[in-house]
């Protein structure tokens, strides 16, 4: 437990839940839906992770992929971490972004988390980079 970290303290409403991890809707999402799903012990990185909270949190992923689904009938997902600021990371408790996605939400999904980095997100044989 960290006095300074929000998800520590959240106040928010849970989406699902288990004994180690819980879920959340993401306060400023990027798609409607956009979920976090966190551990209830404050690490910063996966490789803190007990066995079991690895479990649970991958348990809790799939809990709250159905209830999208349920909810909001995407077409697809894109689920994913930032680990550390050189990545993204703003809140330094680690959370799996799961981010529903609909066809033609953008004008070309090819590539989706690749595209993190804009000028290597090319992949196909013979495409240089972007
Ligand atoms: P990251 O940039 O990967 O650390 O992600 C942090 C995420 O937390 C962002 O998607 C924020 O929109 C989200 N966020 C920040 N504050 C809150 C909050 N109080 N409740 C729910 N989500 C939050
Ligand atoms: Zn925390």
């Amino acid at each position: 437990m960290d006095d300074t970290c929000i998800f520590c303290s959240i106040d928010r409403e849970t989406l699902a839940e288990n004994e180690l991890a819980f879920a959340i809707l993401d306060r400023f999402p990027a798609a409607t839906g956009h979920s976090l799903v966190i551990p209830r012990r404050h690490v910063l990185t996966m490789d803190e992770l007990t066995g079991e909270e690895a479990l649970a949190l991958f348990a809790l992923i799939r809990q709250v992929k159905t209830l999208l689904r349920e909810r909001f009938g995407p077409d697809g997902f894109n689920i994913g971490i930032n680990e550390g600021e050189a990545a993204g990371q703003t809140v330094m408790h680690l959370h799996i972004h799961i981010i529903p996605r609909t066809r033609g939400d953008v004008e070309n999904p090819r590539g989706g988390i690749r595209k993190v980095l804009p000028c290597r997100r090319r992949y196909r044989h013979g495409e240089g980079p972007a």
